[in-house]
């Protein structure tokens, strides 16, 4: 079985360091675990860090978490559906909304339940992912908050890079700001909250960049891999080897780098492209698609490259590589966002906790 070595105390380092920079700038930081599918050990490391508040975007993960012992306070990421919405509200302490109707539903709950619960309402400033388009929101979060009673809304937010690929800058994050201001002064009531970044907003902090008011930042993918994919880059002050996969070689054999016969696509109906480098040395490896995200797989092996995969298998070129690779050895690799994701989900990985 592939296996995903995660190493507690390099997360906690890494939730530490970032921390820091937020508390730095009067940010405060809340923890997404949801890259992990809500692993109670990695929850425990942002919290053992000094984290209070745990970011999730699915319901089952959080359950997840609290059988493992890992105690709110939660804030829901996604949009609440509203079929989960009882659930969510028993949960969570604070949840992102982008719909009136959502909004409503939610107020009744608490009102019936005699509990109040903290929405942060979300805006798109650009990304086009979820949240009222920036024009219409004063309008319509002054509307939110006329509805709220036994619920609150806490202030505004908004997630860049995500969809769209925007990039957070000081300018649309200074209009989430604008926006909150108008809105207090229109309802006279106080929105404590600008819940205005993720990983790809580190960078703001970074360079002292960001706007006065914003206060309020949601991280995961910087303290659980070190990177920032939508800046494309690794973030020199954390750790990147904090998750390593590991897979055996099923199979070393010498081949041609292009196939021979007539071409099709492959199973799942790509186009691969090949280059004739002649003769090459392969390993196949006993990890796929369903595993992970083999493209997106950095070896740990200098100049090994890993080439194509399908649902099972995974084809490595190792032609340059130094050691000597065997059929029954491992290979490792670190993983992208999108490759972590996959790999903790999937039951056929095996998970093993490192540095406790
Ligand atoms: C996933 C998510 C985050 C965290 O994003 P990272 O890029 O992993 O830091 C923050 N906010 C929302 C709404 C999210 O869905």
């Amino acid at each position: 079985m592939p296996r995903l070595y995660i190493n507690l105390r390099l997360l906690e380092k890494n939730t530490k360091e970032v921390l820091s920079l937020c508390s730095k700038h009067n940010v405060e930081l809340i923890g997404v675990t949801k890259v992990s599918l809500g692993d109670p050990q990695v929850a425990q490391c942002i919290r053992n860090a000094g984290v209070n508040i745990i970011g999730e975007s699915r319901v089952e993960n959080i359950k997840r978490m609290v059988k493992s012992g890992i105690n709110r306070p939660f804030m829901m990421l996604r949009i609440p559906a509203i079929s989960q919405l009882e659930e969510i509200v028993d949960l969570c302490d604070y949840i992102l909304v982008s719909e009136l109707k959502t909004v409503e539903a939610i107020e009744e709950i608490c009102k019936n339940a005699g509990k109040s619960v903290n929405l942060i309402y979300m805006v798109d400033v650009g990304d086009l992912r979820e949240g009222v388009w920036y024009k219409q929101a004063e309008e319509e979060i002054c509307k939110a908050v006329k509805i709220c009673k036994t619920s609150r809304i806490i202030g505004v937010g908004t997630n860049l890079g995500c969809y769209g690929g925007i990039l957070p800058t000081n300018e649309n994050m200074a209009k989430l700001v604008y926006i909150r201001d108008k809105i207090e002064q229109r309802t006279n009531t106080h929105l404590p909250i600008v819940s205005g970044g993720n990983t790809a907003a580190l960078r703001l902090l970074e360079h002292s960049d960001l706007p006065e008011g914003v206060n309020q930042y949601r991280v995961g993918e910087a303290i659980m891999l070190g990177t920032d994919v939508t800046n494309n880059r690794k973030i020199d002050w954390l750790e990147q080897k904090t998750v390593v996969l590991e897979a055996e070689v099923i199979e070393m054999k010498t081949k041609p780098s292009v196939p021979e016969g007539q071409s099709g696509l492959d199973a799942f109906g790509r186009q691969p492209v090949f280059v004739d480098k002649g003769l090459r040395k392969r390993a196949i490896l006993a990890l796929g698609e369903q595993d992970t995200v083999p493209k997106h797989l950095k070896p740990l092996d200098k100049n090994a490259e890993v080439i194509h995969a399908s649902s099972d298998h995974t084809i490595v070129d190792i032609t340059e590589v130094q050691r000597q690779i065997n059929v029954g050895d491992t290979m490792k690799f670190t993983l992208s966002y999108a490759a972590l994701l996959r790999a903790m989900t999937c039951p056929h990985v095996e998970k093993i906790y490192r540095g406790e």
